[in-house]
């Protein structure tokens, strides 16, 4: 936007509370947004809408996000199967990734002088004591998500390597943080990997990274779908509305990687100071929260969402829900078996050679 001669305004506070005055400062005609699929996104778009329908203003959704437009799904929303495996084979089969969009090469901005600023962590409710390590790697910004594709497909690098590797580490593309908050489009990064694969052939990290994407919009889609009856627990509304009462001293060893299970105490260490771990260390700690702590998986969700730097409500509540067997695809009893989950993932525990 700066490169084009305008900015993105930033603004503190709550858009229901803002919107009035911007629409009246700025002349506003017509309102665009994202439409998000988790139920408190929704509902502070319907106290936006509401406020500007009484500026007789039409705010405009838009279904983004996705690797597949709505439109180009195989089926209607309310028939997309619930079913991993199944959303999998059909889209596949009968649906099309669109090419990207070019960037614009001109926009017009109004007249500002103030386009505010980033806030400081303290103003978001960290302090400075916060534990909470500078991850240059992971700067925000299309920019940044760009560059950080670039070193993932340079010849050579890791994603070429068949890692059969058994330590806590396993091949991530760290695609998640830039994807989550719609800095990179996952439409880019699918041609992008499709190029990759003519170049220098299919293996086994792009698989992954192309099933991750299909993953994405599957709870996605599914949230689109059922909302928060995605969630198939008798007792779940109440359950977040007056949560049952845990043990706090069992939580808080949890979530300061404090159990004395190595692998679980690793990973929690690592969730803390840099906000990211891999797949497989999500399963274990989330595996472990929920069917050996018996903790109930909301609080581990929650605690996820305050500490991801690729949160995003659908893949993590969705996820959760599918470590708790509280999902609409229900995967294996492995997944509610710490030990065996481990042996699935093929990870030694640290120090422990085998
Ligand atoms: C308990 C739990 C909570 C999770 N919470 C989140 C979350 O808040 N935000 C988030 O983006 N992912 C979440 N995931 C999914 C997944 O763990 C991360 O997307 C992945 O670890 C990111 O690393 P990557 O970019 O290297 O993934 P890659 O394996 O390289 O995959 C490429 C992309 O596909 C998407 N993806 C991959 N796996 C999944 C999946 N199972 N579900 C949804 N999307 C997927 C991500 O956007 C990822 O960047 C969660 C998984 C679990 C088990």
């Amino acid at each position: 936007l700066q490169k084009l001669g305008g900015d993105l305004l930033i603004l503190h506070g709550k858009p229901e509370e803002l919107i009035t005055d911007l629409v009246t400062e700025f002349e506003i005609s017509e309102v665009y947004h994202h439409r998000e699929v988790g139920p408190e996104e929704t509902n502070i778009s319907a106290m936006v809408e509401d406020v500007l329908w009484k500026q007789r203003i039409n705010l405009k959704h838009f279904i983004g996000h996705t690797l597949y437009n709505k439109e180009d799904l195989p089926f209607p929303i309310k028939d997309i199967p619930d079913v991993f495996a199944q959303f999998k084979k059909k889209t596949e089969r009968d649906a099309i990734v669109k090419a990207c969009f070019e960037s614009p090469a001109s926009i017009s901005f109004v007249d500002n002088e103030n386009w505010g600023e980033l806030p400081e962590l303290s103003e978001l409710g960290f302090s400075t004591a916060d534990n909470i390590s500078e991850n240059i790697q992971l700067r925000g910004g299309e920019e940044s998500g760009l560059l950080h594709m670039a070193d993932l497909l340079a010849p050579g690098s890791e994603v070429y390597k068949k890692l059969n590797s058994k330590t806590a580490e396993k091949f991530s593309a760290k695609l998640s943080p830039w994807l989550a908050l719609g800095c990179l489009s996952p439409r880019k990064v699918y041609w992008m990997i499709k190029a990759a694969e003519q170049e220098f052939g299919n293996n086994q990290n792009f698989s992954q990274i192309l099933l991750g994407l299909l993953y994405r919009d599957y709870y996605r889609f599914m949230f689109k779908k059922h909302g928060i009856k995605f969630f198939q627990e008798p007792g779940f509304e109440s359950q977040v509305q007056s949560p049952e009462k845990v043990d706090e001293f069992v939580m808080a060893q949890w979530k300061n990687g404090e159990t004395g299970h190595p692998l679980v105490d690793q990973y929690m260490k690592e969730l803390v100071t840099t906000g990211f771990i891999g797949h497989a260390g999500r399963l274990i700690v989330a595996t472990y929260l929920v069917h050996v702590l018996k903790i109930h998986w909301t609080y581990g969700a929650a605690y996820f969402e305050e500490k991801l730097i690729d949160y995003s409500a659908a893949s993590n509540w969705g996820n959760w829900a599918n470590v708790a067997g509280a999902g609409l695809d229900l995967k294996s009893k492995n997944m509610y078996d710490l030990e065996k989950q481990i042996k699935v993932l093929e990870i030694d525990l640290p120090g422990v050679s085998v």
